[in-house]
């Protein structure tokens, strides 16, 4: 009897069994033109990735993104978290730059450069093939691996993300640091350690376990493809006009194509050559990360065939539709305009970053005292933020009257580099310079590296002379 319950859709998600299960991959490897150039540049990326926290420009790290101390070293150049316009001009610059590229180039990223790509298809998956083998249906691991080669296998792996662990955390630490917690017992510095092996393990479930899913599920980049997209940028795609109607290969049917069957012999060796287990032949589909290797795939089967390559290939939405073909649309002209403008604010502000900022509060309690000989004094604080990374000195003094007074507790102010200190002080006016109750002064602020500031402090007092 046919159940009356709805039978779900094989493969509703291209990693979900019918039955909810995990649908795991071993894609067969398609080593044709476009995976041995990817080889090249995902293993130069890796080394570029291993290599840049080392690498040392103007005396720091290339990149250092110390979030415990709150600075950001790029390329030479040392963010402090009081830089919020510069980092904020920095994100929208990284972030522009992505826009531009995916509307031109597409996923290119995720295909050729991103670090789990890179390392998941080049180093992790080569080693799995190794191990496991590829004997079994479709280019599967054997359904029986031996024991010995599995355990073998993880060892690799392990040793593998420990690596891994340290790399990503010289990122965040720097390479010193992270050499000092490593010749220390790990009784001496648990923390470290505990980071350590944290950073380990999250390798580990990513590479073992989680793989595609952390490009599926948990990048978001993938999901703003849909908007970053539009029907000119480059993508892989399957050419439906010309490999439709699709079917198999049979004896009756010559080799060549004729006019009734297109070129796709519906062989699957697309699919099963996919990382993330879709159909291109589907069309474009989130979980496609342009990696390139069912055209590598389909190109060897046309190939083998005498057809022509490019089935599938590197196109445009258009083009395979046979519509007009245009790189020039209005979203290439805002994002580079764009950038422009936000790249030139970034140097502008970076040319003339000042070296400190300070500002005058005013403390809590009463808004003033009338002290002995008709004097007013008023308490205010002042924060001073050093925006360079080395030590600086400050002293402080009115600037544009004699009679009113100054009590400090330090003559010099010493704000360590990236740091803010807030100086209490005590102002003493004479009451009769007061009018309606206010007396504006000017404070003068110099810096130990010869910088200057004049900032405006409104004193309060009574709204009268005191007779
Ligand atoms: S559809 Fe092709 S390009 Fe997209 S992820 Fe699968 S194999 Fe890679
Ligand atoms: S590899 Fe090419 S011929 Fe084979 S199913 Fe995919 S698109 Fe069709």
């Amino acid at each position: 009897m046919e159940s009356s319950l709805l039978v779900p859709e094989e493969h509703v998600l291209s990693t979900l069994e019918r039955d909810g299960s995990r649908r795991w991959m071993y894609p067969r490897l398609a080593n044709g033109y476009f995976w041995h150039i990817r080889r090249i540049v995902g293993y130069a990326l890796i080394i570029l990735f291993v290599s840049l926290p080392h690498i040392k420009i103007a005396g720091k790290p290339a990149i250092l993104l110390d979030i415990a101390h709150r600075r950001f070293t790029l390329f030479g150049f040392t963010f402090l978290p009081t830089d919020t316009l510069l980092l904020a001009l920095l994100m929208m610059t990284i972030f522009l730059t992505i826009f531009l590229l995916t509307a031109i180039l597409g996923r290119v990223w995720c295909g050729w450069a991103c670090p789990q790509t890179v390392y998941m298809e080049f180093v992790f998956r080569p080693i799995e093939r190794f191990f496991d083998g590829t004997k079994g249906v479709g280019g599967r691991p054997p359904e029986r691996t031996a024991g010995m080669r599995r355990t073998l296998k993880y060892i690799v792996y392990f040793i593998l993300s420990v690596f891994l662990a340290h790399t990503f955390l010289a990122y965040f630490v720097g390479v010193e640091r992270l050499s000092r917690w490593i010749q220390q017992s790990p009784f001496e510095h648990p923390i470290p350690f505990f980071i350590m092996a944290g950073t380990t393990v999250a390798m580990m479930f990513d590479f073992c376990f989680f793989r595609e899913q952390l490009c599926l599920i948990a990048c978001p980049y993938g999901r703003f493809q849909s908007v970053l997209l539009d029907r000119q940028s480059l993508i892989v795609s399957y050419d439906y006009k010309r490999g439709e109607p699709r079917g198999h290969l049979t004896k009756s049917l010559p080799v060549l194509s004729n006019e009734k069957q297109g070129d796709c012999v519906d062989c699957g060796a697309c699919v099963r050559t996919c990382p993330t287990g879709i159909d291109i032949r589907k069309g474009l589909q989130m979980e496609c990360i342009h990696c390139t290797q069912c055209i590598d795939a389909c190109d060897a089967i046309m190939n083998r065939l005498h057809r022509p390559m490019g089935l599938i290939r590197y196109s445009t939405q258009n083009a395979i539709d046979g519509r007009r073909k245009s790189w020039l649309r209005p979203r290439l002209f805002v994002y580079p305009v764009l950038l422009t403008v936000v790249i030139s604010a970034f140097v502008i502000t970076l040319v003339n970053k000042k070296s400190f900022d300070v500002t005058v509060l005013r403390n809590f309690g009463m808004p003033f005292i009338l002290a002995a000989n008709d004097e007013v004094q008023n308490s205010m604080r002042i924060k001073l933020v050093n925006r360079i990374e080395k030590p600086l000195a400050f002293q402080l003094r009115v600037a544009d009257r004699k009679d009113v007074m100054l009590d400090i507790k330090d003559t010099q102010i010493e704000v360590s580099g990236g740091a803010m200190v807030t100086q209490p002080v005590l102002i003493t006016a004479p009451a009769k310079d007061f009018v309606d109750g206010e007396y504006d002064i000017k404070l003068s602020i110099q810096s130990s590296d010869g910088e200057e500031r004049t900032v405006s402090c409104r004193l309060l007092g009574p709204s009268r002379p005191n007779p």
